[in-house]
């Protein structure tokens, strides 16, 4: 219980002093916890100490925790690559989508939307560093792709998401956010109703909410480390 509760608490402790630095509101800034590798255990000691926003990667792997999660008030986001074939276990299962970089995949996740749940809430992946092994939107291609978007029904579109390659220290990290936040207040002056950008992990929330994130997806310091090469 200690370890997951007592780690909660330093990433609210880091959110809010990030807050505090920029003179944001810690309101504006939710927490998603990455529970990617980790199993549904881990998952409800989280909730247990009010977390309730969870991300993962590996829709396989998700959509069993999420069924076996089912009596928890939980909201889902699915923070990895999508590929087309497991659109409709992402339109079923997730609340939010952070990985559209495609107007086919946005149209297959708004026709396989059930109509009695509510719009799946979507945002753009974003290449914002243009790294050439990089998913997402090349940044001049975002205003047409979200125009796009906002005419289809069953999803909803709210932002930006962009996994920024590491860059070392807070200038340098918040460099790149703050390009990713000039996009979002682009698009925003353009008219689109936008109200989220996903970006900052464990080692960046800071220069994120610097840069105006108003989510941030933390994993490994909440969870601890994952083990790598996991066969899936
Ligand atoms: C794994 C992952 C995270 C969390 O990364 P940490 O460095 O463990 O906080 C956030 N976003 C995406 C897209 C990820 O794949």
């Amino acid at each position: 219980m200690t370890t997951i509760h007592d780690n909660l608490q330093s990433v609210h402790q880091r959110i809010a002093s990030a807050c505090a630095a920029s003179r944001r509101k810690v309101s504006e800034v939710t927490l998603l916890a990455v529970s990617k590798t980790f199993g549904p255990d881990a998952v409800r000691e989280a909730s247990q100490c009010k977390q309730l926003a969870f991300g993962e990667n590996y829709i396989q792997e998700a959509v069993e925790k999420i069924a076996l999660l089912s009596e928890l008030p939980l909201q889902w986001h699915c923070i990895g690559p999508i590929q087309t074939n497991k659109s409709r276990l992402v339109a079923t299962h997730f609340d939010w989508a952070h990985t559209i970089d495609r107007l086919k995949l946005a149209q297959r996740l708004s026709e396989q939307r059930p109509s009695h749940l509510k719009p799946l809430q979507v945002c753009i992946q974003v290449n914002i560093d243009g790294s050439a092994t990089k998913a997402g939107v090349a940044p001049d291609e975002v205003l047409p792709l979200a125009r796009e978007l906002m005419t289809l029904s069953g999803i909803t579109l709210r932002g930006l998401m962009t996994i920024p390659e590491p860059a070392p220290g807070l200038a340098a990290q918040k460099a790149v956010h703050l390009r990713t936040r000039a996009l979002f207040d682009e698009l925003r002056a353009a008219g689109l109703p936008l109200d989220t950008l996903s970006m900052g992990m464990t080692a960046d929330l800071e220069a994120a909410i610097a840069a105006g994130s108003t989510m941030v997806r933390v994993g490994t310091a909440i969870f601890g480390k994952r083990a790598t090469a996991k066969a899936r």
